[in-house]
C-alpha cells in the first residue's frame, strides 16, 4: 500500500504558484480530445472519478476540512477534487499544488542546507490537520524519472529529514488516524514512459483509459457501487486468510525469489476499506487490488527478486535483489541505480526489514493489462509485493490502538520512517502456507489464488 507522506517528487514544492494554473501548463497538458462529444465524454468521466475519490477514498463528512494535493499539470482534476468534497459539505479544501518543473529546479539549485529540515510551518500544518481528522488526498503523477541525476547526498539528507520531521505525521496516518487516499492521474512524461512509441496525445489518451479501466470509472457506469462491490470481495477473501491464521509461507519462483515469510502469531490480513479513528469507512489507495498483512519481523529468510523496476525518489531501479537473515536485509543489489535503493534502506535500522506482505493475483485486471506503469500505486497492485520499512499497525488485532513497544512484541517492524513497496509477483509464483498444527496449504499457485 502507497502512503500519502510528502515525497521527494513533492519536496520543496508545497504552495506552488496559483500564477501557474491560469495558462496553458509548459508539458503535461491534459488530453484534450478532438470532439465537442469526446470532451463531454472526458468531462464526465473526470467528474465521476472526482466524486468517486471524495465519496469513497476518503468519504468525505460534513464539517471537514480535506487536503488535495495535486500536480498543476492535472489542475483541471484538483479543480473537480475540490467541487467534490464541498459538494459532500466538507468546511474547507486546502489546496497544495505540486510541479515537477519546479521539483527538478529545487532539487538541481536549492541551497545545500535546505535539505537538512523541513519547514516548522510545513510540519505543524500537516501535524494540526491531522490531529483534527482532516482527509488527505493525494494525486500521485509525475516523470518516473524527473531527479534523475539530482545528487544522491541530497536525497537521502532528505529521507532522513522527512522522516524524522514527519514522525509523527506518519504514524498517525499508518494508525488511521484520519482518512487518507492516493490516486493518480496522468502527466506527459510520466505517459511517454509507459507508452514510449506513441505521440504525446495518444500516449496521454492510453494512460488516461487504463486508469480510468483500473479505478472503475466507465461511461454511464455506476463507480461507487463497483468499488462496494469490489471492496467486498477482496475483504472476503482476506477474510479465509484470517481464519487460517498461518504461522509462514513459503515464496518460490522461476525469477529466483525463495523465501520463507513467518507471520506473527496473530495477525490480520487486510483489504478493501479501512476504518478511521472517527469510525468513517475510507479506501487509501484507488486501485487497490491488494490483500495485506506484517510479516514477523525477526523471521524472513532467503532472497526476493523483484519482478518490475521501482519508480523511487525520481528515479527508476531495475533488478532488484534482496537477501534476507532472520529478517534483515543482509544483501542489496539492483541492476540500475542500485546506490537509491542502499539509501533507502539504510535511512534508519527498521527500513532492513520488511514491513508489508501483500498478496494480488496476476489475473488481477491491472496485470491483465500488460502494462508497466512506473508508478508504485498501479505496479504494486498488479503483482504479489512486499515493502521495507514500517508495517500498518492495524496488521495485528486492534494494533492502531496499540503503543509502539507493544506492536513490537507482537513481532511488527514499526520503528522505521520508511515504506517502500516493491514487486515480486510472476506467472509462475507459488506460495505455500504452514498452519501452525504443520499442515501445508497451497494460496498461490502459478501466481493465481489457490485458495
Ligand atoms: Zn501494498
Ligand atoms: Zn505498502
Amino acid at each position: 500500500m502507497q502512503n500519502c507522506v510528502q515525497s521527494t517528487e513533492n519536496a520543496g514544492t508545497a504552495g506552488a504558484p496559483s500564477a501557474a494554473l491560469t495558462g496553458e501548463t509548459r508539458k503535461g497538458r491534459p488530453f484534450e480530445p478532438k470532439t465537442e462529444a469526446g470532451e463531454n465524454m472526458k468531462k464526465e468521466l473526470l467528474k465521476q472519478y472526482a466524486q468517486l475519490v471524495a465519496g469513497v477514498g476518503i468519504n468525505v463528512q460534513k464539517g471537514q476540512t480535506v487536503v488535495v494535493r495535486c500536480p498543476v499539470d492535472c489542475a483541471d482534476f484538483g479543480r473537480a477534487l475540490c467541487a467534490a468534497c464541498f459538494e459532500l459539505g466538507a468546511k474547507d479544501v486546502v489546496m497544495e499544488w505540486r510541479d515537477d518543473v519546479c521539483s527538478r529546479e529545487h532539487w538541481l539549485h536549492a541551497d545545500d542546507s535546505v535539505f537538512d529540515a523541513m519547514y516548522p510551518w510545513d510540519i505543524e500544518k500537516n501535524v494540526q490537520l491531522g490531529r483534527e481528522g482532516a482527509g488527505f488526498i493525494s494525486v500521485s503523477a509525475s516523470d518516473p524519472e524527473n531527479l534523475r541525476g539530482v545528487s544522491t547526498d541530497r536525497l537521502r539528507r532528505w529521507e532522513a529529514a522527512t522522516g524524522r520531521d514527519q514522525k509523527e505525521f506518519h504514524r498517525t496516518m499508518m494508525a488511521n488516524g484520519f482518512p487518507w487516499c492516493v490516486v493518480s492521474v496522468p502527466v506527459l512524461n510520466w505517459a511517454k514512459k509507459v507508452f514510449p512509441n506513441d505521440a504525446d496525445d495518444a500516449a496521454m489518451e492510453k494512460l488516461w483509459e487504463a486508469i480510468f479501466s483500473a479505478i472503475r470509472v466507465t461511461e454511464g457506469g455506476d463507480a461507487v457501487e463497483a468499488w462496494h462491490a469490489h471492496c467486498a470481495y477482496l475483504e472476503e477473501m482476506a477474510g479465509r486468510l484470517n481464519a487460517l491464521q498461518l504461522k509462514q509461507v513459503r515464496y518460490k519462483n522461476a525469477l529466483g525469489t525463495d523465501v520463507v515469510v513467518g507471520l506473527p502469531d496473530e495477525h490480520v490480513w487486510m483489504a478493501g476499506a479501512d476504518t478511521a479513528k472517527s469510525g468513517v469507512r475510507f479506501v487509501a489507495n484507488m486501485p487497490t487490488e491488494e490483500i495485506f498483512s506484517a510479516p514477523k519481523r525477526d523471521a524472513v529468510d532467503g532472497v526476493l527478486a523483484a519482478s518490475k523496476p521501482l519508480a523511487l525518489n525520481g528515479n527508476v531501479i531495475e533488478g532488484i535483489r534482496l537477501t534476507l537473515e532472520h529478517g534483515r536485509i543482509v544483501g542489496i543489489h539492483a541492476d540500475t541505480n542500485e546506490e537509491v535503493l542502499r539509501q533507502a534502506i539504510e535511512t534508519d535500522e527498521g527500513a532492513h526489514y520488511l514491513g508489508e506482505i501483500a498478496l494480488v493475483p496476476v489475473d488481477s485486471p491491472i496485470a491483465q493489462s500488460g502494462l508497466l506503469f512506473y508508478n508504485t500505486l498501479f505496479d504494486e497492485n498488479a503483482a504479489c509485493h512486499f515493502a521495507f520499512g514500517r508495517a500498518y499497525p492495524a496488521c495485528v488485532p486492534g494494533g492502531d490502538d496499540l503503543p509502539e513497544e507493544e506492536l513490537v512484541r507482537r513481532g511488527i517492524n514499526v520503528v522505521s520512517t520508511m515504506h517502500v513497496d516493491f514487486m515480486v509477483g510472476t506467472e509462475d509464483l507459488s506460495i505455500i502456507g504452514t498452519t501452525k498444527d504443520g499442515r501445508e496449504v497451497t494460496v498461490f499457485e502459478n501466481g493465481r489464488f489457490a485458495l
